[in-house]
């Protein structure tokens, strides 16, 4: 898997130009610790705050910068981190992603295995995808309104909110709406204006397409799968903690290093001192 990747928005900087191209680094024990220990409480998606820090962790640089904070990874638009988790598990975990669906008709319950790569789920053509608009402008019966692609800071805003998922998604798209003169709040817009801001967004490309239909090989029935990166990579992550775990204790027995200093090396370094040891234990040539 490559370690580059083009985002579709990328980060805006403050004279409006724009950052896309991004090479990414292997997590480091410690983000992967924290990623498998963000969803082994309740196997959801990992919460916005963890995904901003494992982002940023994962950056080593995005278009002119060079050090990404969590708070640049927050400023990213969904579809941007989607397609960052994809590129992270496939550097993490290889390219090729087998995904289990279970049949869900109750007389059946047959399990089929969905075959998948992530360089294609990431559009793998040859030519790259054109900058995407920060703004849609967008006719409506309430004037032309500009909307834009939510980003992680947009739903750390709204996760935490009392009220039911209207009320969240109301306050999201008064954050999404470029507020006219006079001001446009989503709860005074016209359910038909409403309808063609959420098309627009539908429509716009700018997330990853990650619905997957598969028919049952038992009884045809059709199967659906909507793939959310950061739980699949989060999950993947938490399924080798006590392998992770493994390793650390083999690389502390026989070195003597600490645990931190073991979990902030890069998977790739851990595994290639894992390697020597295991050479070096079997009394081979260490090269
Ligand atoms: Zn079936």
């Amino acid at each position: 898997m490559p370690s580059e990747l083009l985002l579709h928005r990328g980060l805006v900087d403050a004279t409006g130009a724009r950052h896309r191209r991004v090479s990414l680094r292997p997590l480091g024990g410690h983000e992967e610790a924290a990623l498998a220990e963000a969803v082994s409480l309740d196997g959801g998606a990992p919460d916005e705050r963890t995904v901003h820090e494992v982002l940023a962790a994962c950056i080593e640089r995005l278009g002119g910068y060079r050090h990404v904070t969590a708070e640049h990874a927050a400023a990213l638009t969904r579809g941007d981190r989607q397609r960052l988790a994809l590129a992270l598990r496939g550097i993490m975990l290889g390219d090729p992603l087998v995904l289990t669906l279970r049949c869900s008709s109750a007389a059946c319950g047959e399990l089929a295995d969905l075959e998948l790569h992530v360089s294609s789920l990431l559009g793998g053509g040859a030519t790259e995808p054109d900058p995407e608009p920060q703004w849609w402008a967008v006719e409506t019966p309430d004037g032309v309104l500009h909307v834009r692609a939510p980003t992680g800071a947009d739903d750390e805003a709204c996760a935490g909110l009392p009220g039911g998922t209207a009320q969240r998604a109301g306050v999201l798209w008064d954050r999404l709406l470029d507020v006219g003169d006079p001001p446009a709040a989503w709860a005074d817009l016209a359910p038909v204006t409403q309808q063609l801001l959420a098309r627009t967004l539908a429509d716009s490309g700018t997330l990853p397409d990650l619905l997957f239909v598969s028919a049952c090989p038992a009884c045809g029935a059709l199967l659906e799968l909507e793939l959310d990166p950061f739980q699949l990579l989060a999950r993947e992550l938490a399924l080798g903690a006590d392998r992770l775990l493994a390793e650390v204790h083999c690389l502390a027995f026989h070195y003597g290093w600490g645990e931190e200093a073991i979990l902030a090396l890069p998977r790739p370094r851990r595994w290639r001192y894992l390697e020597l040891l295991r050479r070096q234990l079997e009394s081979r040539p260490l090269t």
